[in-house]
């Protein structure tokens, strides 16, 4: 079994190699038949000219040509800035679409030959180390040896998948043009799904799915015998996969828009940005009811199905960042800070972002009925700064980076504008509690230590306490970790759920304490 693992754990590792130097390989020519392909009517003449010197240039890698281009090209806009003809300026970003119809690599000539290199063989490494992992050991769930795992336990190996993730992110959010190989590769499949070529989203989806599935088969292994973690890992990996990967494609095949049917607004922040609505209203049938079936969600999903079951229904069982999380975060959950002063940096931020996501779709929407006269365009520079900072920078870049160094529910936690609305619906008109039997407690501290939101479940159980937190994810883990099943999820009557009669346990005596 060693050995199998150990194939895994290389062929894993030479996979990941070779993802990482893909970017590099190839050459790259430009020609004016690929700007003329490439860029819109309105900017075909301008593109032209600019570009020029760049034509039959052979570059040798993405790096040179990337260089080349914005230099032409900022030269441009900079000097029509610095004139202030504002409506001259190119803002669109042709960066991508020409290194990509520019290269030469030998991935354009054999892109499912890289795919098998990179992807697949990841897929094959990771499977070869995950499926003996918890082979010929009884049902249970096994943490031995987590905090000397370095990258379990944010040692080097953790510092060092954190940093790749991070700027993996980073280049595919901001710079994807220097991805360009990758996009390539994994053009066919794209063709294939949506009849479009690849675009950086597409690779990303692809990656993301994969993740899911893969580290979800990692958590039927170590869930073995627990039914409740074995479902809704089941679940987030058919809603990752069937609702947030394939079904939006195949809409693209239709000529309908791209839409996740379970992504819900205030998470979904661009749901009510006037080029979805228009491009939803504009969709015959099937568009007015993406557009009905959101608002269902938003103002009749959450508030009735959080307060039956509280908001573990969508962030454990449905949502696409829970459901990443929960597979590919497992190993890091324990890395969640359970301090106070992170509880109320948490409430702080995870607020802010709702009111910033609240006022910001308002002021879209008002604008948007008194058609543009209110704001003009400027909403524009609000929906930027909330893309930026909140859509890519928090919930991509920290969200995922961050990991393997502050646990797997970072963005969650801390960030999500949706989970803070279930929260809130959660604290204060639900079923939802978490039971503590206290008398069975032997504060082994396993709950606490395993909770990815960074609640102290152990302080609850000792007092024999219900836990009504509008934070808890309902994942379920403290209940699977208690070795004394001190621990229930519960949805029963309201009545009851908020008390405060803690069982003080003392050396000779145990007393409910009125
Ligand atoms: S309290 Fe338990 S169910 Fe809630 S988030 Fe923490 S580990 Fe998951
Ligand atoms: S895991 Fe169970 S026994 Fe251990 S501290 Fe938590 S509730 Fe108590």
């Amino acid at each position: 079994m060693k050995t199998i693992q150990s194939l895994g754990i290389v062929l894993f590792c030479l996979a990941l190699a070779f993802f990482s130097i893909l970017p590099f390989i190839g050459s790259y020519t430009l020609r004016p038949e690929l700007v003329e392909k490439n860029t819109k009517d309105i900017h075909q003449k301008q593109m032209l000219e600019i570009l020029q010197p760049m034509y039959g240039e052979l570059y040798s890698s993405n790096v040179a040509f990337i260089a080349d281009f914005n230099k032409y090209f900022n030269n441009y806009n900079d000097a029509l800035k610095a004139s202030q003809s504002w409506d001259q300026v190119i803002w669109d970003n042709y960066a991508l679409p020409l290194t990509k119809a520019s290269s030469q690599s030998p991935v354009t000539e054999n892109p499912w030959l890289y795919l098998g290199l990179t992807v697949f063989l990841a897929i094959v490494g990771a499977l070869l180390y995950i499926l003996p992992m918890y082979a010929g050991k009884l049902p249970g769930i096994k943490h031995d040896g987590i905090y000397f795992s370095s990258m379990k336990s944010k040692g080097l190996l953790g510092i060092i998948t954190g940093s790749w993730l991070i700027l993996f992110y980073i280049v595919l959010y901001w710079f994807p043009e220097y991805l360009t190989n990758l996009i390539l590769m994994v053009d066919p499949l794209s063709m294939a799904i949506s009849g479009n070529p690849a675009s950086q989203w597409f690779l990303y989806g692809l990656i993301y799915t994969i993740a899911i599935l893969v580290m979800g088969i990692r958590m039927f292994k170590k869930y073995k015998g627990n039914a409740y973690q074995r479902l809704r890992t089941g679940s987030v990996m058919f809603f990752q996969l069937a609702f947030a990967f394939m079904l939006p494609e195949i809409l693209v095949l239709f000529n309908m828009p791209w839409h996740d049917f379970k992504n819900i607004w205030p998470l979904d922040y661009s749901f009510f940005y006037d080029y979805r609505l228009e491009g939803m209203t504009s969709s015959g049938a099937l568009g007015m009811f993406m557009l009905i079936w959101g608002i269902i969600l938003i103002i009749v999903a959450v508030p009735l199905l959080t307060y039956f079951y509280g908001k573990r229904w969508y962030c454990s069982w449905v949502c696409g960042c829970g459901g990443l999380a929960e597979t590919l975060g497992d190993p890091y959950r324990q890395l969640s800070d359970k301090s106070l002063k992170a509880w109320s940096i948490e409430r702080y931020l995870i607020h802010g972002v709702l009111v910033f996501a609240v006022v910001m779709t308002a002021v879209t929407l008002v604008n948007y009925f008194m058609e543009f006269e209110l704001l003009g365009q400027a909403t524009n520079q609000l929906h930027s700064i909330y893309g930026f900072a909140i859509g890519s920078a928090f919930a991509g870049v920290i969200g995922t980076g961050f990991y393997p160094l502050m646990g797997n529910r970072v963005w969650c936690r801390f960030g999500c504008p949706l989970a803070a609305y279930l929260g809130m619906v959660q604290r204060f008109k639900s079923r939802f509690r978490i039971t503590t039997n206290g008398g069975q407690c032997i504060s082994c501290g396993n709950c606490s230590t395993y909770c990815e939101m960074g609640i102290d479940v152990r302080w609850y159980a000792q007092r024999g306490q219900n836990i009504v937190r509008s934070s808890c994810v309902g994942c379920g883990v403290c209940a699977s970790v208690c070795p004394r099943g001190v621990l229930k999820l519960e949805n029963a009557d309201e009545e009851g759920r908020l008390q405060d009669l803690p069982i003080i346990i003392g050396n000779k005596s145990i007393t409910i304490k009125n």
